[in-house]
């Protein structure tokens, strides 16, 4: 997953994938939580193309 600084600033942050997860859970849509390399945190994203995605 590239991740560019532009991204990372502006998307939320997460310090724990566990949290990161709830969040996606409630979520309308279907979020992933990534590993950001810049900030070692986590975020969510909607773009699921080219990762594994379960199918809901
Ligand atoms: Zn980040």
């Amino acid at each position: 997953m590239n991740t560019r600084p532009g991204v990372c600033a502006r998307k939320r942050r997460f310090s724990s994938e566990a949290e990161a997860i709830a969040v996606a859970l409630k979520a309308e849509i279907t979020l992933r939580p990534y590993r950001c390399q810049l900030c070692r945190d986590y975020h969510l994203t909607s773009r699921t193309k080219g990762m594994k995605s379960l199918p809901r």
